[in-house]
């Protein structure tokens, strides 16, 4: 299959081949054609799999099919995005697909400045991707019309709700005109997400690709166990040997966030952290620093993390593990991206050991364990109670503590822990994880 006979006209081919592309990936394969039919579309796809372009194409084909008189302040398409990274590195695919076109894209997004935005929109654009708030606060200025909207496209639906967007998103709705093309794209689908497709979609075709936690082969994925004290040292030891250049690194709280950073600088690892306490100047410029080599490492939380799209990324360490286990599927996700392998580690404490259960569940398999030299441990130290801002340890219930705003996710120090180790002794499963633990120690290794 190549993108030639998916329907596609030469412009747009010219862009997709600049791009170093030969194949559509499955979800390009299968969307393309029935976007380009003008059919609506229910799709099951991650980052990670091309989804950006498996929408984007098409709608830069269609929009290129006509040209309607637009009047001032009215635009063709609407993308709606969950985060503010996701929304800039989609106009960005549009911008790239369709730099041949003589089609107008902006995007939208918080924490910035409202007025060149609105700029923007005056000079008018075809296409608009944007994060619900911004778009409703700019709507109700009375510089946006979206009653001429040819093709509206909801990505990461599941985020959005899970993010407390729903409201926005059915206000939004209301705005849109009856006639039009939707495409909703998710990676799960809840009851939730189901009644948003019954309420948008008009018989869509439905398209599922492999999801990443069921099939990411792409990603070899591994545990070290060690103290909590010593995954600090650890981490610089595991890029410094090993001379990574570029690792997405997780924490559950932007103050380990902010602490681990500190501390890579200071082992001589150039770091920068991303989360919601930063602002959106010095989340731009960290992820511009991470892409171009500038800097090694980006400590991030799950939030700000979402939609972080790097080419061909090589790790992703898990600092600490999640407290939701989606979040670990996701996570891994922004590596072994679009058919590139891709290394996921987990730096797992024995406070961690049910959430390690808890995702071995959900990925249906046992993720290998590998000792390092020099970090064994500790056999006496037990585990504690996980309390952090998201209710640790709970299940996505703890989720509602990010409110509405995508950069709201929880800050608590894992120092404020209870210390009750005898009822932590019993609560946390060590007898399973002993196994595999000691399965760990048996042997060391090193990373690619
Ligand atoms: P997405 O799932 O849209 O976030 O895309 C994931 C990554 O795959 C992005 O970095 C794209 O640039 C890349 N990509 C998208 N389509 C293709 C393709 N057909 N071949 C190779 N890489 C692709």
């Amino acid at each position: 299959m190549s993108f030639t006979n998916l329907g596609l006209s030469n412009p747009i081919l010219k862009a997709i081949e600049e791009q170093g592309y030969t194949n559509p990936t499955p979800i390009q394969a299968q969307a393309i054609p029935i976007v380009l039919d003008k059919k609506d579309v229910l799709a099951g796809a991650q980052t990670g799999t091309g989804k950006t372009a498996g929408f984007t194409l098409p709608m830069l084909e269609l929009l290129m099919q006509n040209k309607p008189d637009l009047k001032k302040y009215q635009i063709r398409s609407l993308v709606l995005t969950p985060t503010r990274e996701l929304a800039a590195q989609v106009e960005e695919s549009i911008e790239t697909y369709g730099k041949y076109l003589p089609l107008k894209s902006t995007v939208i997004f918080g924490g910035v400045g409202i007025n060149p935005q609105i700029a923007k929109i005056k000079k008018g654009v075809d296409i608009i991707v944007a994060t619900p708030g911004r778009l409703l606060d700019i709507i109700s200025q009375g510089f946006l019309d979206l009653s001429c909207i040819e093709m509206f496209v909801l990505d990461e639906a599941d985020r959005m709700l899970d993010m407390g967007f729903v409201h926005d998103i059915k206000k939004i709705l209301k705005l849109l005109p009856k006639t039009k093309q939707s495409l909703l794209f998710s990676a799960t689908f809840s009851k939730e997400i189901k009644i948003l497709a019954d309420n948008l979609l008009d018989h869509p075709t439905l398209i599922e690709v492999a999801r990443r936690n069921t099939s990411s082969e792409m990603v070899s994925q591994t545990v070290h166990f060690v103290d909590k004290g010593k995954k600090p040292e650890l981490l610089s030891h595991i890029i410094g040997s090993n001379n990574w250049t570029q690792v997405l690194v997780f924490t559950r709280t932007k103050h380990i966030a902010n602490k681990l950073t500190k501390k890579l600088e200071f082992d001589g690892i150039g770091a920068a952290a991303i989360h919601g306490n930063k602002s959106q100047g010095a989340r731009t410029k960290a992820l511009a620093d991470f892409k171009d080599g500038s800097i090694r490492v980006l400590v991030a939380t799950d939030i700000a993390a979402r939609g972080i799209d790097i080419d061909q990324l090589p790790h992703v360490i898990n600092f600490e593990l999640p407290n939701v286990p989606e979040d670990y599927v996701h996570r891994i996700g922004r590596t072994g991206r679009a058919g590139n392998e891709g290394e996921a580690l987990s730096l797992v404490c024995v406070d961690e050991h049910d959430l390690l259960k808890n995702i071995e569940k959900l990925i249906k398999k046992d993720i290998k364990v590998i000792a390092l030299d020099g970090f064994d441990v500790d056999p006496s130290i037990k585990a504690e109670p996980i309390q952090n801002g998201r209710g640790g340890g709970q299940k996505r219930g703890g989720q509602s503590q990010r409110g509405r705003n995508p950069r709201g996710s929880g800050d608590n120090s894992s120092s404020q822990r209870n210390r009750n180790s005898n009822q932590r002794g019993r609560s946390r499963g060590d007898v399973s994880r002993g196994d595999a633990r000691k399965q760990g120690n048996a042997g060391s290794a090193r990373h690619r």
